[in-house]
């Protein structure tokens, strides 16, 4: 694994003050990041890109707006190949702000309805296509699944898992090795996200990257470090309502 994540190759592209890297994480999986300011630190923001025979899988959209066709210019320089579908994990602007644009330019926007619908009450970009459960998506010579773990960092937040290179998306309910706290915590479920980790651990043991949301990308062990965490947050949270009721 450390081998592997040692030869990552990137490419940079930087804009006037915006960037966009890519991270080659498999032979046919790379890694798109943008960044954004919230609450004065910048943070990156991940996608994947899955680089099947007949086209590109894009997990999440870019989270910073400009970014939207520089992605669509470099995926067409770096692989010859058109996005054929863009796959939104949360209903969060840094997983869902291009699906409007993406849309229009004629590429199929999915996510589960739950998702679309929490999008459409808060005024954000929908995408064009639903699934309900868990489902398989078999896009000419790629297999990925979703699923959903149970509520953490939002109500409607599911992972990608591609298995036959263990490459596993967790999008924001996902915490990098680098996150000292849960971050965003406003439409957060805390009593259920460390469940819902620990179910996500069983669910993959194969698992060999995990991509979260933002932050430094370090094999699995942001699954660990998302369960410590979350178990921290809730139990400072349960000490606090006792201090409250004394
Ligand atoms: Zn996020």
């Amino acid at each position: 694994m450390r081998a592997l994540l040692f030869s990552l190759a990137c490419f940079l592209s930087f804009g006037t003050n915006a960037q966009l890297d890519f991270t080659k994480i498999s032979d046919s999986s790379v890694v798109f990041t943008t960044y954004q300011v919230y609450k004065d630190v910048r943070y990156s923001s991940h996608g994947l890109l899955k680089i099947t025979s007949g086209g590109v899988v894009m997990i999440d959209t870019p989270w910073d707006t400009t970014q939207f066709q520089p992605l669509l210019d470099s995926i067409d320089r770096m692989f010859h190949k058109k996005v054929l579908m863009v796959l939104s994990t949360h209903w969060h602007e840094d997983r869902t702000a291009g699906l409007d644009y993406y849309k229009n330019k004629g590429i199929k926007t999915y996510s589960t309805y739950t998702t679309k619908n929490l999008c459409k009450e808060n005024h954000f970009p929908q995408a064009e296509y639903t699934f309900e459960g868990d489902t398989t998506f078999t896009i000419y010579n790629t297999v990925f699944e979703t699923f959903y773990p149970g509520a953490g960092h939002t109500s409607d937040n599911i992972v990608v898992y591609f298995p036959k290179d263990k490459i596993l998306v967790g999008g924001c309910f996902i915490k990098s090795v680098e996150a000292e706290d849960l971050g965003n915590l406003s439409d957060a479920n805390i009593g259920m996200w460390p469940i819902a980790v620990k179910t996500l651990i069983k669910k993959y043991p194969k698992v060999k990257i995990v991509i979260p949301g933002h932050q430094k990308i370090d094999g699995k062990s942001a699954l660990k470090h998302t369960l410590k965490l979350a178990k921290k947050h809730y139990k400072g949270r349960k000490q606090d309502k006792k201090k409250a009721k004394h």
